[in-house]
């Protein structure tokens, strides 16, 4: 088996101030060597100049590899080929390869533009530039909130990995059951691609919430009444929150998760917390 996945998510910074705080928190995550950072990329316009800005940012801050997310929701071809070349000049090797929220207009499921489903976008990166990138793609152990079911919405993850997507990343969970469920189906469809799990640290009753809400996924009734117990207490909800995902990621990585993607909010000391809690190695 290959040697586990560790990645770290950042997002465009969305204020001066933030700008202006983003290098010291990247310096503080590339201190353990992850494998990569990806960047988000705000679908339909929002903040998208910012996922180039802040791939250089990496570079020069971290000198590690740096991954954007690409979403093709309300985009033409020309454009998604213009943003793969720009980031093939830049050195990037990898891209997360993604639909996009629609936007709250949507009539339909299907993403307006030149693009509907990510699938079409696998292919399409596939189509241009062969074998050069490394894809990832999201996955959805608890199902993407717009699918009709489990089963359909499996299928369509099918779809990505047929079209070329060589690992996959999931939505945050909290329950380590819903992954190996979705591994076990992975195994029954033939599918052996890398899914590695999406990992959000809880630093908040109301975000906590907010984040599970938007996403459909489940927080479990337990984990949100101590939350809410303890939400006029920080420190004590923060510890509370890195015990709880501690125990999930151990419990993951032991059994056979091929690694983990923290999605860090641009902050670095829970993600330190959990790595150090973890006894994570620092890499080379
Ligand atoms: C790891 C990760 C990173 C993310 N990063 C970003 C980001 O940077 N920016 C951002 O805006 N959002 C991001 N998101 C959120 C993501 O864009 C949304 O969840 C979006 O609604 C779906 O994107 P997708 O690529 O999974 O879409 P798809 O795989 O296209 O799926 C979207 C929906 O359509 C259905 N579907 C898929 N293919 C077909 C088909 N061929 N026919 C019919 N139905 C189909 C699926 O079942 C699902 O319900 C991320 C999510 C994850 C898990």
């Amino acid at each position: 088996m290959d040697s586990p996945s560790f990645s770290f998510e950042l997002f465009p910074p969305r204020t001066p101030e933030s700008a202006a705080k983003l290098p010291a928190v990247i310096r503080q995550l590339a201190a353990v060597r992850p494998n990569y950072f990806s960047v988000t990329h705000g679908a339909c316009g929002s903040g998208q100049d910012g996922t180039y800005e802040t791939i250089l940012s990496v570079v020069e801050h971290a000198g590690i590899e740096a991954v954007p997310h690409l979403t093709c929701v309300g985009s033409t071809r020309a454009n998604i080929a213009a943003h793969l070349d720009r980031y093939r000049e830049a050195g990037v090797k990898r891209i997360v390869a993604l639909r996009g929220d629609l936007p709250a207009t949507a009539m339909s499921a299907a993403a307006p533009g030149e693009f509907h489903y990510a699938n079409e976008l696998v292919t399409f990166i596939r189509e241009t530039h062969g074998g050069y990138f490394t894809i990832e793609v999201a996955a959805y152990p608890e199902m993407h909130p717009q699918a009709p079911n489990p089963s359909a919405d499996f299928d369509n993850f099918r779809r990505k990995v047929e079209a070329g997507a060589d690992g996959a990343l999931t939505q945050l969970f909290y329950n380590a059951d819903v992954y190996f469920d979705f591994m076990d189906r992975c195994a029954k469809a033939g599918i052996g691609i890398p899914v590695v799990p999406g990992i959000m640290p809880i630093t908040g009753y109301a975000n906590a919430v907010r984040f599970c809400t938007g996403c459909g996924a489940d927080l479990p009734r337990w984990i949100r009444l101590r939350l809410e117990e303890l939400q006029n207490d920080k420190a004590a909800l923060f510890e509370f929150g890195l015990g709880v995902v501690t125990r999930l990621c151990e419990t993951l990585l032991r059994n056979g998760a091929p690694g983990l993607h923290f999605y860090t909010i641009n902050q670095a000391e829970a993600t330190m917390r959990l790595w150090k809690n973890l006894a994570l190695s620092v890499s080379a």
